[in-house]
């Protein structure tokens, strides 16, 4: 008699462990299988860090506001040091373009909660003093927003899983579904099989081949994207900046001061470079060096001491794809995190929780509609 469990969780990454979390929380009976050696060793490890509730969208901002209380009182509240650092989030406009699009999000932003202002150029050059002042014109900023260690946090809610009880195997990827009369029956791996009620699909940039053992079809393909990080400098930056002005190469660009004195660095290619290539490139330190010079000179000297490369599950419009399959009852996909999984990651796995136990607030339910599977996706992010 295969073992058997409220629920099984395909992928211990930074949505699946939060989310078994919740779950456990929850009273929901819960086994996390990856096919890697422990939690976190997909997209997770290679993510910046960043945590932000600045987004464009309800469904977003509203995730990321629950994240952000969870990421920022975790030490208080379990003891666990997860590198948690509120240096807020600051959208630069340097052109009539960005400046209308970032003033015009201003409303909905507010309207969710976001704490969130326009700052004129001479307040940004206030807050952010070594700023390229040439053509700015101002830019946002959220002072709630800022960044914590996806390792550490990955591992304190892996720690606070395990203490509720969710058991995790590792090194067993999922090979196949079970099903019967319409509606999931439990999940193989080379090891066995297991049973269960719900199946979470949160298996990242491998998401799509995950949903297709359920015979759906989802959109979410990796999208490759590189980082670095140089060497530690005196305090001179608290938020994170992003500069949405697309160059030759690249879309936007963003970095942050760590609290531990390094810059990390990290673009959005353009053309997107689609696969699961993870190698570092030759082409990213040149580009990215370029931009850091450009949006703030005085950086010229600082030495990169690495570069790494790692997979966004990308979607067509760039929201997240979450919510209950119609063609196979039982199973529940939270997949394409695009960019922001570690920092969607607590506030969705509470939301999951609720999912499953049937718990669902309206607000829940606007956004579960937003980020739902059977969406057109005809929209765009405009913060990705
Ligand atoms: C350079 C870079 C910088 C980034 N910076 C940020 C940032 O600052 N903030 C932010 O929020 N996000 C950032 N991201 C994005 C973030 O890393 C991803 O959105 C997030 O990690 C995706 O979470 P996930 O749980 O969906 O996937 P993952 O964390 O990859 O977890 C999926 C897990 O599923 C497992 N799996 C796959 N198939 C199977 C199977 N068949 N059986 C069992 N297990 C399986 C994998 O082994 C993996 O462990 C960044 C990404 C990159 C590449």
């Amino acid at each position: 008699m295969a073992e058997h469990y409220d629920a099984i969780v395909i992928g211990a990454g930074s949505v699946g462990v939060p989310a078994a979390m919740s779950l456990a929380a929850s009273g929901v009976r819960t086994l996390v299988l990856d096919g890697r050696a422990s939690a976190g060793q997909g997209s997770n490890k290679t993510a910046i860090g960043g945590v932000r509730a600045t987004h464009s969208d309800p469904a977003k901002i509203r995730l990321c506001l629950r994240s952000l209380e969870i990421f920022s009182t975790w030490k208080e509240r379990w003891g666990d040091d997860i590198g948690w650092s509120q240096g807020g989030y600051a959208f630069v406009a340097y052109r009539e373009r960005e400046e209308s699009i970032l003033r015009g999000l201003l409303a909905v932003q507010k309207s969710k909660g976001l704490n969130i202002a326009w700052l004129g150029r001479r307040e940004l050059l206030e807050l952010i003093p070594d700023l390229a002042p040439d053509g700015l014109v101002g830019g946002t900023f959220s002072p709630e927003d800022g960044s914590a260690s996806p390792l550490l946090a990955l591992h304190a809610f892996y720690l606070r899983a395990k203490a509720l009880g969710v058991e995790f195997r590792f090194h067993e990827p999922v090979t196949g579904l079970e099903t019967a009369g319409g509606r999931v029956r439990g999940v193989r791996t080379p090891q066995g099989h297991y049973g269960a009620d719900v199946v979470l699909n949160a298996a990242g940039a491998r998401a799509a081949a995950v949903a297709r053992m359920a015979g759906m079809e989802v959109p979410v393909r990796p999208d490759a994207h590189e980082a670095a990080i140089t060497e530690p400098v005196a305090p001179f930056l608290k938020p994170m900046v992003v500069d949405s002005r697309p160059v030759a190469g690249s879309a936007n660009y963003y970095f942050y001061q760590h609290a531990t004195g390094q810059v990390i660095l990290c673009l959005t290619p353009h053309p997107s470079v689609w696969g699961e290539e993870c190698g570092e490139t030759s082409g990213f330190l040149p580009l990215v060096a370029r931009r850091l010079v450009r949006l703030m000179p005085r950086l010229a000297n600082i030495r990169v001491r690495r570069t790494w490369r790692g997979l966004y599950p990308m979607t067509p419009d760039g929201f997240p794809i979450v919510g209950w399959s119609q063609e196979l009852a039982g199973y529940l996909l939270a997949v394409g995190m695009c960019g922001q999984g570690f920092m969607l990651g607590p506030g969705l796995g509470e939301l999951l929780a609720r999912v499953v136990t049937r718990k669902t607030t309206a607000a829940d339910d606007e956004i579960l509609d937003i980020l739902s599977p059977y969406r057109q996706f005809a929209g765009q992010e405009q913060l990705k």
